[in-house]
């Protein structure tokens, strides 16, 4: 045996490196960040917040401050606190390791957000797929099942999901809230939220067993990585435990404070871009070769119909005219022939759609 082998546990050697491909120089629209800046006197007056933070300090772990702005601004209900995480990838991945308990299972809808089955392989849980309908809406039968027969610890619904960008049925998921019961979680992963404008935050006091995640990446804010998640406070104690105690440094402090006490900023941008997702789904419906399924998120989710044409070759294509989106057609056997791309200013989404066109046509 290798060095490799005495070591590496083998579900980690068993996974390919998350790939990331090389976007300079193109439209990027791979990966659902916000396409907008800040205003330019903002970007100054935050330029100045951030050459007076305290480089040489830790933070303090608390993050009082911060989280205050999160409660009053992002809809945490009343009694409500938060746990933050370094992106809420690193929030998924607390959750794993507060829950892998040996024999512990997690359950997420597939196809969907591929850090819930990475992070519980990680922790040395078993992930449990199950299988969304043709039309990506959730097989509650289905679920109930692998939750009477599993009790699964962890079941994730992400609201809307990623790469099918609709909101589940929420009457489904409140009857998975009431099926898991004491025995499990169920994380309602909100990365989309501002787009929605859908939450299950207001549901908190409802159940004990709900968490609510969200991140600020979506919203315009990936570069500086930061996520939070609210549940009972009970909860919340115990992931508190494994949380790194300095996760969120203290420029992504200063800039997420500054951006908080800036929200109506945000807000705006979310808006436009909720405008040209609109618009950009009813140019598309006069494209032949494509259908666009509904989207409550920053992206749209396509299937090319086209006949003797691939979501591959139609990938390629936009790559060639400079266009970067994602092929998801090889992510699961209901994707075939999908991509996703990401909504964004009037000015790329115009250039997705005339180099779209072209790529049908040609
Ligand atoms: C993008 C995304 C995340 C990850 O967010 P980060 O805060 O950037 O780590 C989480 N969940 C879903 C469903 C996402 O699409």
């Amino acid at each position: 045996m290798s060095l490799i082998e005495n070591i590496i546990r083998p579900e980690v050697r068993a996974l390919a490196a998350y790939h990331v491909p090389d976007s300079t120089g193109f439209v990027k629209l791979d990966a659902m960040e916000n396409p907008y800046t800040l205003p330019e006197a903002l970007r100054a007056e935050l330029g100045r917040r951030l050459a007076d933070v305290a480089l040489n300090r830790y933070p303090v772990p608390s993050y009082s401050g911060l989280k205050q702005r999160i409660r009053a601004r992002l809809g945490v209900p009343a009694g409500f606190d938060v746990v933050l995480g370094n992106g809420s990838d690193e929030l998924i991945s607390m959750v794993s390791v507060a829950c892998a308990k040996p024999g512990a299972k997690v359950l997420a809808p597939v196809p969907g957000f591929v850090m819930y089955e990475m992070s519980a392989r990680f922790a040395g849980m078993e992930f449990i797929g199950v299988d969304l309908r043709p039309d990506f809406s959730l097989d509650l039968e289905a679920m109930l099942a692998v939750i009477a027969a599993h009790r699964p610890a962890v079941t994730y619904l992400a609201y809307p999901n990623n790469p099918t960008g609709n909101l589940f049925d929420e009457g489904a998921m409140l009857k998975i809230l009431e099926a898991v019961g004491d025995t499990g979680i169920v994380i309602v992963d909100e990365a989309y939220q501002p787009f929605a404008q859908a939450s299950f935050m207001p549901r908190l006091p409802d159940f004990p067993n709900l968490v609510v995640m969200r991140t600020v990446s979506k919203l315009g804010l990936a570069g500086i990585r930061l996520g939070y998640m609210s549940a009972s406070p009970g909860l919340l104690n115990e992931f508190e435990k494994v949380r790194p105690p300095y996760n969120i440094n203290v420029l992504t402090q200063a800039a997420a404070e500054f951006v908080l006490d800036h929200a109506d900023v945000l807000d705006a941008q979310a808006a436009s871009l909720r405008a040209e997702r609109e618009r950009v789904v009813q140019a598309l419906a006069g494209f032949d070769g494509v259908k666009t399924y509904p989207s409550a998120a920053n992206f749209l989710l396509l299937r090319i119909t086209a006949p003797g044409l691939d979501a591959a070759t139609v990938h390629a294509r936009l790559m060639q005219a400079g266009v970067l989106i994602k092929n998801v057609g090889k992510m699961h056997a209901s994707l075939q022939n999908c991509l996703r791309v990401t909504v964004s200013t009037a000015e790329e989404n115009t250039i997705f759609l005339n180099a779209l066109q072209t790529a049908l046509a040609s």
